[in-house]
């Protein structure tokens, strides 16, 4: 049974623990795929969901995923909360935990600022992505994904292509994969590459044909012009070119790999549209298997608080 307060990342966590959470949430997935949308495992629980960046599919699956349940939920969006007259993030927690929140879920621009609120309040803190750091419902809801188009992640070979620097979905799915027995191949401009990624377990390709060689999964990353204070490539337009997936490069992949990126996509940028539309694209799929891991992780934190 998982046994913690709460869910800031995937790098302490056990593979036992992954395997729990994505045997609920396949349970979850498959009963929300017959309709059913009313649970009451989190009945009388509040579940406050505060957000210091944007965000469209883990804000809204974090918010089905509690309703789903039972639970009661609440939005904060920061640029509309104190937060804007200087609040601090110890503070803000102290008021959520006064108000008997049981669960607060949150996004923030500074990676690490869930491990201070988790450490300061009594409710569950999930980190639904912390600037470079880590998004652990995503790679829980990627793993998902694979899973049920393989059967197991033991042996997989999983090729992540795109802005690795800046993306926390990378670090999330190195540490969950490594875990679960998968291998992680990486290619990038080296501007884009985290320094000291490779020790913590991921094959670094000097070619897009030597990171998809073999591959199971082709898994593409969003360019986060947000976070780049100068560019880090010439152009889109070359990095399309050099860097992109498009149908041709798919076939250096196994015949039966299956594409996936987390979201918001640059179409046209990590992956063309053809590829973003081929039937081996599972980018729509993973946005079901995020309400239902980010139920899973709900519950199972629920029964944590329990015990
Ligand atoms: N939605 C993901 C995240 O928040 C990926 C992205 O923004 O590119 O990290």
């Amino acid at each position: 049974m998982l046994k913690r307060k709460d869910l800031l990342g995937l790098i302490d966590a056990s593979a036992s623990e992954i395997t729990e959470i994505l045997d609920l949430a396949e349970e979850f997935k498959n009963r929300i795929k017959k309709g059913e949308k009313k649970m009451s495992y989190l009945e009388g629980k509040t579940a406050t969901i505060l957000f210091y960046e944007n965000s469209t599919r883990t804000r809204t699956s974090f918010e089905e995923a509690a309703k789903y349940l039972g639970a009661t939920t609440i939005n904060i969006v920061a640029g509309n909360s104190s937060v804007a007259k200087g609040e601090t993030l110890v503070d803000t927690g102290k008021t959520l935990d006064a108000q008997r929140n049981d669960f607060i879920v949150m996004r923030h621009p500074i990676g690490g600022a869930p491990y201070l609120l988790a450490k300061t309040v009594q409710a569950s803190v999930l980190n639904a992505g912390d600037g470079m750091n880590e998004h652990p419902t995503q790679a829980l809801l990627d793993m998902l994904t694979m899973r049920e188009v393989f059967g197991s992640l033991k042996g997989l070979k999983v090729a992540i292509l795109g802005d690795i620097k800046h993306s926390r979905v990378a670090k999330s799915n190195l540490f969950g994969l490594k875990t679960m027995g998968a291998e992680v191949t990486m290619y990038a401009p080296e501007t884009l590459i985290p320094k000291g990624i490779d020790q913590l377990g991921a094959k670094l390709c000097k070619t897009r044909q030597e990171a998809l060689d073999g591959a199971d999964v082709v898994m593409g990353l969003r360019i986060q012009l947000e976070r780049q204070q100068a560019g880090a490539f010439p152009s889109l337009g070359e990095y399309a070119a050099n860097y992109g997936v498009d149908k041709r490069i798919l076939e250096y992949a196994k015949p039966n790999a299956i594409v996936l990126h987390p979201g918001p996509v640059n179409r046209g940028v990590e992956l063309t549209s053809d590829v973003i539309d081929h039937e081996r694209s599972h980018i729509e799929d993973q946005v079901l298997s995020g309400v239902a891991v980010r139920m899973a992780a709900l519950t199972l934190l629920n029964e944590a608080r329990k015990a």
